[in-house]
């Protein structure tokens, strides 16, 4: 159908035949003759209807239309460049030529479209029901191609480092990843369901003590939470696991398999080896997990400097254990009252009563405004002075609490003083970041026990073993767990795994499975476990993000071919949907469902 590209003709052509097939990006009539801009996914090419050339073709041209697809047959020529009149075109890299046409099929005609493809749409509800058509426009075609490249890059990689890409099943079993299943019922089986993996983290596990050593997967991933910008029902991993590794093995693979993406997907060098830090560090500076270390703002603790303010907020959680830290948030004394209540606000949801500041106005003390200056003695406020290394334009933001709240509050206020300053315009930096010593279990005050921070297969600490097995358990034991960091996003995490039946069970016990329950549902882990399992690790990345980064885009939604909107719908086949009665009596089940939506979406 086609000889060329509609990006490939250049200069050299002149004077050759081509034949181009593709669809019209516009059309102009410039006194009498045409020109059309043919596009397809590579590009775009000018072709040029003149009467004198061909008589037919010029005329069929009037009839042309945006998004008609069209054939053209002609021949390369220069474009006219003498004085006076230059129509060479600089932005395309066709531009210095056009097809001459001498016959033109009209292969398939298109109605007016619901919205134009050369414009940004911002009604995302209409781009999504006509996604066949969103995804002609360059920047989405853009995208789903550096996708390719971004998975193709990965499977070279990881064929070359011996690993096997492995499928596990869709129609598989609840996992305890922590978030909600999607259930599907079993018509051969009633009463039973299959659940959608969240992650093929057990399956992945067996094929180790299958003794495939070397295993990875492109998964699709079903989780049945909220959505959020960055979250899809179902979403796709880099899904890695290995025999015989331990973290800074899996973290090497890792470092290398990124570095293999940027440079295929991105054209991007990335250090070879990523900065680490403990989890507990990262809390402590940068009151996150993830952290975000392109801009300042680091913590400073106060703790000590101010156990004995007469502010009784700082003194006061000091006294009960806690702790006092600040940020200086360099030039922004002159934040507005409405930027206060909107941190203010952000604090609170985080849990906090209220958020405490000054703004420095000028060097003296007496020039800050704050609540609660007047109430400082001149010791407390050199000290802050010193160690915040406050000059006259600053902003203070301080938080007080448990160390964990506290930083977790500073954290949130730190990112949004950082979008409110502007910190990151321009910033065009990638760091990469590890964050390890994840805490092994964390406490579900709402449940009254123990619940995996990663999840139950993920190994303590060598130092912290002795206590898991003893029952010894706290938040203090930590995990040989570790994410992978890019500007504040988790790319990714994983962990070394338990591998031994006894090991298990104890975690299992930490987390409140009884003996019956843990047989019941992990039979198949713990018995595997009993005959020679190796022990393993691995990891996964998290595909979505990864190419939203890589492709600059906001929303993961921009990167996925056909995703669901924030309720979960797909709003061009209209899933999901209702079901004829007969498939439910198949399989034996009943909707208690009231009325449902116009989209189909349940009530
Ligand atoms: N299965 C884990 C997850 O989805 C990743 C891993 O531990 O390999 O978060």
């Amino acid at each position: 159908m086609r000889t060329h590209h509609c990006n490939e003709i250049r200069p050299s052509h002149i004077g050759q035949k081509a034949t181009l097939i593709g669809w019209i990006n516009t059309v102009r009539d410039q006194g009498g003759v045409i020109f059309v801009d043919l596009r397809d996914r590579e590009g775009i090419t000018q072709c040029v209807f003149r009467p004198e050339e061909s008589a037919e073709a010029a005329e069929i041209s009037h009839k042309l239309r945006s998004e008609d697809v069209i054939q053209v047959k002609g021949i390369v020529r220069e474009r006219l460049k003498a004085e006076g009149v230059d129509t060479t075109n600089d932005n395309l890299e066709t531009g210095q030529v056009e097809i001459v046409v001498a016959s033109v099929t009209i292969v398939n005609k298109a109605e007016v479209l619901p919205f134009q493809l050369d414009k940004e749409l911002s009604n995302e509800d209409l781009r999504m029901k006509y996604r066949y058509l969103d995804i002609r426009r360059p920047r989405m075609t853009r995208n789903l191609r550096t996708r390719h490249r971004v998975t193709k890059s990965a499977r070279d990689f990881l064929d070359e480092q011996g690993f096997c890409e492995i499928e596990t099943p869709i129609l598989s079993k609840s996992t305890p990843e922590g978030a909600r299943d999607f259930l599907v019922p079993s018509r051969l089986q009633s009463g039973h369901f299959y659940a959608l993996p969240q992650a093929p983290q057990q399956y992945k596990q067996l094929l180790m003590v299958g003794g495939i050593e070397k295993y990875f997967q492109i998964a699709k991933c079903f989780r049945d939470e909220d959505l959020r910008a960055d979250r899809q029902p179902e979403f796709t991993q880099i899904d890695i696991e290995a025999s015989f590794v331990n973290q800074d093995d899996v973290i090497g693979l890792v470092e290398g398999l990124l570095g293999r993406i940027f440079k295929e997907a991105r054209d991007t060098e990335i250090p070879a080896s990523f900065e680490r830090i403990t989890w507990k560090d990262a809390m402590d500076q940068y009151g996150s997990d993830k952290p975000d270390r392109r801009f300042g703002l680091n913590f400073v603790d106060l703790t000590e400097e101010l156990k004995d303010c007469e502010f009784r907020v700082f003194s006061g959680a000091v006294a009960s254990g806690g702790i006092v830290k600040a940020i200086n948030a360099k030039g922004f004394a002159d934040i507005s009252t409405g930027q206060i209540d909107k941190l203010t606000k952000l604090a609170q949801a985080a849990g906090a009563k209220g958020l405490a500041y000054i703004q420095a106005r000028g060097e003296e003390r007496d020039t800050w405004r704050s609540p609660f200056v007047k109430r400082m003695t001149d010791t407390e406020v050199e000290a802050l002075r010193n160690k915040l290394n406050i000059e006259a334009g600053d902003l203070i933001l301080f938080a007080a609490d448990q160390w964990e709240p506290a930083c977790d509050v500073l954290g949130r206020v730190r990112l949004a003083c950082a979008e409110m300053q502007n910190l990151l315009e321009g910033n065009t930096e990638l760091d990469f970041l590890w964050v390890t010593e994840f805490p092994l279990l964390a406490f579900d005050e709402e449940e009254g026990r123990y619940v995996a921070v990663h999840h139950p297969f993920t190994r303590p600490l060598k130092e912290d073993e002795e206590k898991l097995l003893k029952g010894e358990l706290s938040t203090d034991l930590r995990a040989q767990a570790y994410d992978v960091v890019l500007n504040g996003n988790e790319l990714g995490g994983g962990s070394i795994r338990i591998h031994e039946a006894p090991l298990q069970s104890a975690m299992f016990t930490a987390l409140g499975i009884s003996e019956e329950q843990a047989q019941e549902e992990f039979s198949h882990i713990l018995d595997a476990f009993k005959f020679g399992a190796p022990p393993h690790g691995g990891l996964a990345l998290g595909l979505d993000r990864l190419v939203m980064l890589i492709c600059g885009e906001e929303s993961i939604r921009e990167v996925i071919a056909f995703p669901k909107n924030n309720k979960g719908s797909d709003l061009m086949s209209l899933s999901p949907a209702e079901v004829d009665p007969k498939q439910l009596r198949d399989l034996r089940i009943q909707s208690t469902a009231k009325k449902p939506t116009p989209n189909g979406a349940p009530a």
